[in-house]
């Protein structure tokens, strides 16, 4: 059986799962309100397991192209002791390797507009199936559509929504003068995050690169596909209630380090960080 990321009886299961590894221990009840187990479990278990246990957090990173999802994701990934999937470096991984699939997703990426749904689910599913139980995600550039959206709901609980809320003139600013390792996939900006070295990755000595979609006109379409088709998303989160983490970027100068920082405080607030 397939269980959910992050909902009750997931908990449960790892719950259990830890439990027979760390003491050897059979007498646990499956019907159990998991808040008892939980309670009785971690009695007996070391308080390194217990914060494991507590930590896990699923979030969602949203914004416009260059808002600055995949730079704030790989530090969060970092503090936060999660996974980060996110949906166009795997595209973009795959049009690489040229793959019969490559070659399909390749003609809507380079093009601005969304890779079908069907396609885009399969390749999450592929991604939550690869990470360790226990450990967190964040999604970058997934969901994209409702439908993307309803097809997560039965697949994970989402803990938080991160909101980036920044002005369309640092965007395209941004994304014009983005560059990214080919190696490792880290992002700099030629105007305010350079490379030490020019053009090349301070992190893995990799080549630096610019994607081919942020072209003037491809950027246009990919705002104007964000605004028509996933910032309704934002709603659909709203009315289910799901706790929002909003950032503000005023600035073109200021630091990843500040928004993250903004970032980190909000889901404190919430108990998630
Ligand atoms: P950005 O958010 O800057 O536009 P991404 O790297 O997230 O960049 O996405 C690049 C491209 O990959 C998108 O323009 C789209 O073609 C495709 N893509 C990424 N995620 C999805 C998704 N969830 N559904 C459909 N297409 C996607």
């Amino acid at each position: 059986m397939v269980l959910a990321h992050g909902t009750d009886s997931y908990y449960k299961a790892i719950i259990l799962e830890t439990l027979v590894k760390e003491t050897s221990s059979s007498s646990v009840n499956p019907t159990e309100p998991t808040v008892n187990i939980f309670r009785d479990a971690t009695k007996n278990l070391t308080s390194l397991v217990k914060v494991e246990l507590l930590v896990m957090v699923n979030l969602i990173i949203f914004g416009a192209p260059g808002s600055g999802k995949g730079t704030y994701a790989a530090r969060l990934k970092e503090k936060l002791n999660v996974e980060v999937i996110a949906t166009g470096d795997i595209f973009r991984e795959m049009i690489k390797e040229d793959t019969p699939l490559g070659r399909k997703v390749k003609a809507y990426v380079e093009k601005g507009l969304l890779v079908p749904d069907d396609i885009t689910l399969e390749v999450l599913k592929e991604n939550l199936a690869k990470i360790p139980r226990g450990k967190g995600f964040i999604l970058d550039g997934y969901p994209r559509t409702l439908k993307q959206a309803k097809a997560l709901d039965g697949i994970a609980k989402i803990d938080a929504i991160i909101h980036l809320v920044v002005p369309d003139w640092i965007i395209i600013e941004r994304l014009s003068s983005r560059r990214v390792c080919e190696n490792c996939g880290a992002i700099y900006n030629l105007l305010f995050l350079k490379p030490k070295k020019d053009m090349i990755c301070d992190k893995c000595g990799g080549s630096l690169y610019q994607r081919s979609d942020d072209t003037p006109e491809v950027i246009k379409r990919r705002i104007e596909v964000y605004e028509k088709q996933t910032q309704p998303l934002l709603e659909y989160y709203k009315e289910k209630r799901v706790p929002f983490v909003e950032a503000r970027c005023e600035k073109l100068e200021t630091p990843p380090e500040v928004v993250v920082q903004e970032i980190m405080n909000g889901l404190k607030r919430l108990g998630l960080a």
